[in-house]
């Protein structure tokens, strides 16, 4: 027998389980680690500030999304001993593995960023919605705001959902617009990069559209603080943002048993080949999703877009074969714009987003880089898509690969 142990049973790990047992490879056994039994649909935690998506809505039990062939243990991941191949899980109890993958994505760590936890603004006047509890404290937060400073804020990249922030600038605008109050909140988006979002050319197109909404824009904020008595955002080049309400997305770092086994990076990423999804370090470890340290977006979709891959290059490392399957980097977010419409990005490790149709060339019916109310008609129907066709791993017509077909390059101008 070949036991094969997967790490979280999130987005990527339930996919890859999925597909392994569908797969039916003779002789492995398949055992997924998760320290809870509540599978989060977590692009829904953007609406539920709003009011438009309810809590109970984006949470079904992990075991329901697993296939009968898959051992589930719901139990906290402690450690990896790569060298004696064994997983220490709480309790003391150890699970040995012949091939290992890490699927334990990023976690929102308010504890990196000196006085945000400060028991003067935290869940009072500072908020994420990173978080289920996060996003239901906003939502009554946003309930009660009467007017002032609003900043929407990422405190360093990498983020998962580098758009969710956008997004919810962008909603907003809408969502005091609805109110009859907008010309009472300021919004500053405030971001650590040089634009709006890290390509060029969406940097270009999403700054525009916060323009457009009146949302000011403070980049290259790196930040330095919190300061609760003063209720201000500090920056190390002596910025200091007052905010009556504060929206962050804390630094984002891979789960504490990577940084305690040493296999991860500075955030606590794994170190991966970013075209095999092979650890640099252990060849019988892999990973897959937000976890792994590759440079393209952390999402979902990404996750979607890896798992065929990862299939290919583990049956093969089974098989004592060499690695055939080599993932391209290819990303696509749907960016909600307000207003009923929102904008499609498609891009990978080579080509920055492109304008013209996804997922087919003459039909689309997705316009790319252009906002639409398809487009926004696409990103509520990804809901129903990611419970019944992403997790049970079943195909989707959407390439793995991004295609060049009926694709044009955009230009960054305005
Ligand atoms: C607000 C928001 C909006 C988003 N919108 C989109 C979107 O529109 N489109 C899109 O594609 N993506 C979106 N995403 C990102 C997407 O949800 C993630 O990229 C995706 O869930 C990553 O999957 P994963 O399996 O790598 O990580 P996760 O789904 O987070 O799973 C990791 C699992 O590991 C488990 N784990 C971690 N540590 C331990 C431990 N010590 N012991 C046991 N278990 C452990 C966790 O419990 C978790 O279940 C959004 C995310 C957020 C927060």
């Amino acid at each position: 027998m070949t036991r094969l142990v997967i790490l979280g049973a999130g987005t990527a790990g339930t996919m890859l389980a999925s597909k392994l047992a569908k797969a039916n490879l003779p002789d492995l056994t398949i055992t997924v680690v998760d320290q809870n039994d509540d599978h989060h649909y977590q692009p829904g935690y953007l609406f539920i500030p709003f009011g438009t998506y309810r809590p109970e809505q984006v949470v079904r039990s992990r075991a329901a999304q697993l296939s009968k062939q898959v051992t589930f243990l719901r139990q906290t991941i402690e450690r990896v001993d790569p060298d004696g191949r064994q997983v220490h899980l709480a309790g003391e109890s150890a699970l040995a593995y012949d091939w290992l993958v890490i699927a334990s994505g990023t976690a929102p760590r308010p504890d990196q960023t000196p006085g945000l936890m400060d028991e003067r603004v935290w869940r009072r006047s500072a908020f994420d919605f990173y978080t289920l509890d996060g996003a239901e404290a906003l939502h009554a937060a946003l309930a009660n705001f009467e007017g002032g400073r609003l900043l929407v804020h990422i405190s360093e990249m990498p983020i998962k959902c580098p758009v969710a922030p956008l997004e919810f600038a962008f909603l907003a605008d809408d969502y005091f617009r609805g109110r009859r109050m907008r010309h009472k909140v300021d919004i500053t988006y405030v971001t650590p990069l040089d634009g709006a979002f890290t390509k060029p050319v969406a940097s270009a197109r999403l700054g525009n559209l916060l323009e457009e909404k009146s949302i000011r824009l403070a980049s290259d904020f790196a930040v330095a603080g919190v300061d609760p008595q003063a209720s201000t955002l500090n920056s190390y080049d002596g910025r200091h943002l007052p905010f009556d309400l504060l929206v962050t997305v804390p630094v984002n770092m891979g789960a504490q048993f990577v940084i305690d086994s040493g296999l991860g990076d500075d955030l606590g990423f794994v170190p991966v080949d970013k075209h095999t999804l092979q650890s640099v370090a252990h060849e019988r470890i892999f990973a897959i999703g937000d976890a792994t340290n590759v440079p393209t977006s952390k999402a979902g979709a990404v996750a979607h877009f890896e798992v065929d891959h990862l299939v290919r290059n583990l049956t093969a490392a089974m098989a004592g074969q060499p690695l055939p399957s080599s993932y391209d980097g290819h990303a696509n977010c749907f960016v909600e714009a307000g207003r009923g419409k929102a904008l499609l990005l498609d891009f990978n490790y080579d080509t920055e987003p492109l304008t013209g149709l996804f997922p087919a060339p003459v039909v689309g019916p997705m316009k790319l880089l252009g906002a639409s109310r398809i487009n926004h008609l696409g990103k509520l129907a990804f809901e129903k898509i990611y419970w019944n066709l992403l997790l049970p791993g079943k195909p989707l017509p959407v390439p793995n690969e991004m295609s060049m077909s009926g694709k044009v390059p955009a230009t960054a101008k305005k």
